[in-house]
């Protein structure tokens, strides 16, 4: 009743079983063994289920398969007689508050909520549970709104069930439908945040929206306090540049458009973090690039220090190669999921803060000296674990073996009774053969009775008195003796209390650390930052970036540009490195040459090195001076949308539209082959007019990188100021052509598409065949053109205009809808043997 809509995982001893049609769902998923349990008068119910320390791995496969789970806990021990234990629901896990076994460690996990007042006006809240992180956005736009979540691709998406069924742009997440009132109920946020009073009031539909999510971590942790969500956050688009999905995949920042992975990616480029949390700081930083000047002129400083001070860089490198996840390990300590040698983990960690404030403190420089201060406060608590924890602790937490000999007097006393009446039993066993001369006699020990002594019925005639008969097996009996079960008790007892003891040790340590979260977290996010700080000052120096220069003239110069990536998969060959100049006087560059020439890698290695002096980066070049913009904009390539119901062109004439709609004079825009999708004419139509439009409006200006295979596009830098053409270079050699891969001034003269194809390994007869209508077309072309200026606008066509001649003239007499098909094929047969005797046609 509790979880309807989730597979109960049943607490049962060692097991979590599941019973029915849940059982049922989940045995083929987990592919365990579907199996029965009687169910009194209803006969057998279907039951499957799995042993309770290996829950971590069977847990994300039934979420990630879009099921929720429902843990019902055993709340109390289970003891003889007592009857039913009572049992509780734990935690509801669902793919967005999944804790277990994540797939990528360096991508962040989120369940987000969405709200939407009358559509005017949308608040986004995004959680990941694992490291505290609490975000939340508003936006007036609904374009904006989903932008931003397929930035964040969150796990789950929770929203109102009348807004999920209104929009069908959400149905591409999971979904949780929750009613309306789940949002407006936000007393237990702001209970829970006290200091966010002011952020919430001002942004209403985000203060909803962080309600409806906090409710539902609520409901989903059962009430757990989750010390880790220290604040939540906030951005905008003043702060940070929306990059919208199409620029963010046309740009390959963080998923390769091919393989949809991270391999080819200015993320792999860049990331050369040693730790998780660096890594998904520094993914958080490419997918929002800064738009304030200062703030991206302090991580320009930093990486220059860096840079430059390479001892501090190597031994910072050095460092942070003994680091763990210190954010999901504090994830874990909120949410009570922490073992024993995670925390040890926890412990080394800490334990190299103070060689990290060493070397920050002691470089030569000592320019990064401030971060050294947030790196204090720990270094008792690493002693603490230290001390305190066994260094083989086991993976789970209450069965003792967790604690290090000498912490606790108590425990090891407790530890000496045990191992003691362990070695006593080997004693007793040695001294009792020798009474009975019963060589085979042994100790032993079950669950039901205990310890006992055990003769095989051949020697039972020499048993003494004092031994109690327990129990009769096939070939042998067992018993007991008032000395034996005096000793057990007290070796059971110590156990027992060991293992309780140990518990309650590692409770408190556990207790320990949670109250200093905040701190940790604080050491965590500095670490995070130099972690970045190093992995971008270590590119710069491995791929030879340079410090880009920030202007404000809106000139954009850069000499012997390269493509990060490109430039990284070539293989042997080298990259040409290009030179890019565009300003509010020459701002559309009109880009012609070959297909395989290189116009997308030179315009998107544009866009990636004004996006990487956006983030603080350096960047692929010999110089670079760059005003920054205040959007990126990409239209490259064709996609198509078939999940969304959108064509190809449809979708590219979406992404158009949204250019022209929020591109202004401080933008940048990338268009790669803008009407590619329709026809010819259409097409070439409207990449002239799109052209044209960003060149002639006079406020605009914006700057603009336009490829084009339709040379005609090239007249436009006659006709329109601002506008000027470039070119990439080929050298013809006899059949073949060699791409320069050089930008140069000017229009290109031809496509060279059928070298291409032929490279491409197009069959000859098929190339033959392209030269030849290729020729036709362009003498038709040429004739058209030269034609009067009042037949300019002829339609090309394919054939040549045909002489008179009597069997044309029959031909267009025919009434071939009076005639059978039978009819039309002999007049046809006819028609061809009379040709074929026609010698002056
Ligand atoms: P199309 O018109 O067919 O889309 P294109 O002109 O846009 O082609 P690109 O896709 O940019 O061509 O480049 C084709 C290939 O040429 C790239 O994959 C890369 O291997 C190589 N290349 C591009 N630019 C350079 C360069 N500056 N230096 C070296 N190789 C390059």
């Amino acid at each position: 009743q509790q979880a309807p809509d989730a597979i109960l995982f049943f607490r049962l001893g060692d097991f979590y079983e599941m019973f029915g049609e849940d059982a049922e769902t989940a045995a083929p998923i987990l592919e365990i063994a579907l199996t029965g349990r009687g169910a009194g008068e209803s006969g057998k119910v279907p039951m499957c289920g799995v042993p309770f320390h290996a829950v971590d791995n069977y847990l994300p496969k039934l979420v990630l398969a879009g099921y929720k789970v429902a843990i019902c806990e055993q709340m109390e021990e289970a003891a003889a007689g007592k009857g039913i234990v009572k049992r509780e629901i734990i935690r509801i896990v669902s793919p967005g508050t999944l804790t277990e076994k994540l797939p990528r460690e360096d991508d962040h996990h989120y369940v987000a909520a969405v709200y939407g007042e009358r559509e005017r006006e949308w608040g986004l809240a995004f959680a990941d549970i694992t490291t505290g992180e609490f975000t939340v956005f508003q936006t007036p736009f609904e374009d904006v709104l989903f932008t931003e979540l397929e930035r964040i691709h969150p796990a789950e998406l929770v929203i109102a069930a009348d807004l999920a069924k209104k929009n069908r742009r959400f149905s591409l997440y999971y979904c949780t439908r929750c009613e309306r009132k789940n949002f407006s109920k936000t007393e237990p946020l702001q209970v829970r945040f006290p200091g966010q009073h002011e952020l919430l009031a001002t942004a209403e539909c985000a203060a909803q929206a962080a309600a409806g999510l906090w409710n539902y971590i609520q409901e989903t942790m059962c009430g757990l306090d989750l010390a880790h969500f220290l604040e939540i956050r906030t951005y905008t688009s003043e702060e940070c540049m929306l990059l919208d999905q199409w620029t963010r995949r046309n740009l390959e920042l963080t998923e390769s458009l091919r393989a949809k992975d991270k391999k080819g990616t200015l993320f792999s480029v860049l990331n050369l973090t040693k730790t998780a949390f660096g890594a998904r700081l520094l993914r958080n930083w490419l997918e929002q690039p800064l738009l304030r000047e200062k703030e991206i002129l302090k991580r320009l400083d930093r990486v220059e220090y860096l840079v430059e001070d390479s001892f501090l860089r190597v031994d910072l490198a050095r460092l942070l190669t003994g680091i763990y996840d210190l954010e999901r390990l504090i994830g874990k300590v909120s949410y009570s999921h922490i073992n024993a040698r995670e925390l040890l983990a926890l412990a080394q960690t800490l334990e190299q803060l103070p060689a990290f404030r060493a070397v920050l403190e002691n470089s030569s420089s000592g320019r990064l000296q401030e971060y050294a201060a947030l790196l204090t406060g720990l270094d008792d608590l690493a002693e603490l674990l230290r001390e305190a924890i066994h260094p083989e602790a086991p993976l789970t937490v209450k069965e003792g073996g967790i604690i290090k000999p000498g912490f606790s007097v108590q425990i090891d006393e407790l530890r000496q009774i045990a191992a003691g009446g362990k070695s006593w039993l080997t004693q007793l066993e040695n001294q009792e053969r020798e009474r009975t001369g019963i060589r085979s006699l042994k100790i032993g020990f079950n669950k039901v009775f205990g310890y006992y002594i055990e003769i095989t019925h051949a020697n039972t005639k020499s048993v003494p008195a004092d031994y109690q008969r327990k129990q009769t097996l096939a070939n042998a009996e067992r018993y007991i003796t008032p000395e034996l079960k005096a000793y057990e008790h007290k070796i059971m007892t110590a156990e027992a209390r060991l293992i309780e003891l140990e518990y309650e040790e590692y409770l408190k340590l556990r207790e320990e650390v949670r109250s200093r979260i905040a701190v940790i977290l604080r050491a965590a996010r500095a670490l995070a930052e130099i972690d970045v700080f190093v992995s971008w000052a270590e590119a710069a120096v491995r791929y030879h970036y340079v410090r880009p220069q920030l202007r404000h003239d809106g000139v954009i110069a850069v000499t012997e540009g390269r493509h990060p990536v490109v430039e990284q998969v070539l293989d042997g060959e080298a990259f040409v490195p290009n030179d890019t100049q565009l300003s509010s006087e020459q701002h559309l560059a009109v880009i012609t040459g070959p297909n395989m020439a290189g116009k997308s890698t030179y315009m998107r290695q544009v866009a990636l090195l004004v996006l990487m002096a956006h983030i603080g980066s350096f960047v692929p070049a010999e110089k670079a001076a760059i005003s920054l913009v205040d959007r990126i904009f990409t239209r490259v390539g064709a996609s198509d949308d078939l999940a969304g119901g959108q064509s190809t062109f449809m979708v590219e004439m979406r992404e158009v539209a949204h250019i022209l709609r929020y591109a202004t004079p401080r933008s940048l825009l990338i268009f790669d082959e803008v009407g590619r999708g329709t026809s010819t004419y259409d097409g070439l139509s409207i990449a002239w007019a799109v052209a044209e439009y960003l060149a002639s409006q006079k406020d605009l200006k914006t700057k603009t990188l336009f490829a084009t295979h339709y040379h005609e596009l090239t007249q436009l830098a006659e006709q329109t100021p601002g506008v000027f053409n470039l070119h990439v270079g080929v050298k013809e050699r006899g059949e073949d052509i060699v791409f320069l891969h050089k930008i140069l001034a000017g229009g290109a003269d031809r496509s060279y598409g059928i070298h291409v194809a032929r490279l491409a390994g197009l069959p000859p007869e098929v190339l033959v065949r392209a030269r030849m209508l290729l020729k036709e077309l362009e003498d038709t072309a040429t004739k058209v053109r030269m034609m009067g200026e009042d037949q300019k606008t002829a339609q090309l066509t394919l054939f040549e205009p045909l002489p008179n001649h009597p069997i044309l003239e029959e031909v267009s007499l025919l009434k071939l809808e009076e005639m059978t098909p039978r009819q039309t094929l002999e007049y046809l047969y006819d028609l061809q043997e009379r040709l074929k005797k026609t010698h002056e046609f």
